[in-house]
């Protein structure tokens, strides 16, 4: 197929952006760069790789699964259907923490998925340590593969939890910031969301029926694996942020929302006034 045939067939099938995503199909499958395509745009490449690949995607398979790796941060992270698809919309809170954290800090990062939120955090902090939480086992694979090949693998630990039954925190110390990216959609509203996201972990998007069940445990029950001075940040959904400032409120946090790119609420900030000591 040449490159315009497989752009055809792309929007054909309903894919928005068909020209970037048939050039990295072809650079992917055929071992060429974007450059040399510039060249080679007539020509028809004969892989079966590549023509299964893009049947793949006519079928709202995501791309991200297809290539098997993403792009986030800095940093490029491998991806299966055992992990979410890391979003741009959650390097704003990776931004946040980077800034934000003490010197050597120690985070823990829950539902860590593919790991991008630590991995990139501690990616840009050569000074700090992480441990990050995971509910399954082939995740944690994943995210263990990622935390080496983007050198941060000597400064993050790996554990199976599950974050709605914070047990396992009891022997984990203490720590200077919480960040997450909870599932936090809600359980009706999940068959409504674009195919692709059909392929993805229905438990790392699940927040239950209202969407709210991750934040009402993080903020309600890990505050006394905080340090001093420590802080959480939680991604949110761009219409939660009422919802969850309330449940922080009630908590005892002070509570700033922070928007995305795109200009949508995103991440919640949330510290705690010290108690005197
Ligand atoms: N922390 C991961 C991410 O941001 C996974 C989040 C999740 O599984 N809900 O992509």
């Amino acid at each position: 197929m040449t490159y315009n045939e497989i752009c055809i067939a792309l929007a054909d099938a309903g894919i928005e952006n068909d020209r970037g995503e048939a050039a990295m199909l072809i650079c992917h499958f055929c071992g060429i760069n974007k450059a040399d395509l510039m060249q080679r745009r007539e020509e028809s490449f004969e892989n079966s790789n590549l023509d299964a690949a893009v049947i793949k995607r006519c079928s709202h398979y995501p791309l991200q699964y297809i290539l098997g790796y993403w792009d986030f941060c800095h940093e490029t992270y491998r991806v299966t259907q055992d992990t979410l698809i890391p979003r741009q919309d959650t390097e704003k809170l990776v931004e946040l923490a980077i800034r934000m954290m003490p010197e050597k800090a120690r985070l823990i990062d829950l539902c860590t998925g593919s790991g991008c939120i630590a991995i990139s955090a501690l990616a840009a902090r050569p000074d700090c340590h992480a441990v990050a939480v995971d509910l399954f086992e082939k995740t944690l694979e994943v995210a263990g593969e990622n935390a080496e090949t983007n050198k941060v693998g000597d400064r993050i630990g790996f554990l199976k939890g599950n974050v709605l039954d914070p047990v396992f925190m009891e022997t984990l110390g203490d720590f200077d910031c919480i960040l997450s990216n909870p599932p936090y959609i809600e359980t009706h509203q999940i068959p409504l969301l674009e195919e692709e996201v059909s392929f993805e972990p229905e438990t790392a998007l699940d927040g239950g029926d209202d969407g709210l069940d991750f934040y009402r445990v993080i903020i309600g029950q890990y505050g006394k694996y905080l340090r001093r001075g420590g802080f959480m940040l939680l991604e949110i959904g761009c219409d939660q942020g009422k919802a969850v400032a309330a449940i922080a409120a009630e908590a005892g946090y002070r509570c700033e929302i922070y928007k995305d790119y795109g200009g949508n609420d995103r991440v919640t900030y949330l510290t705690r006034p010290e108690l005197p000591s």
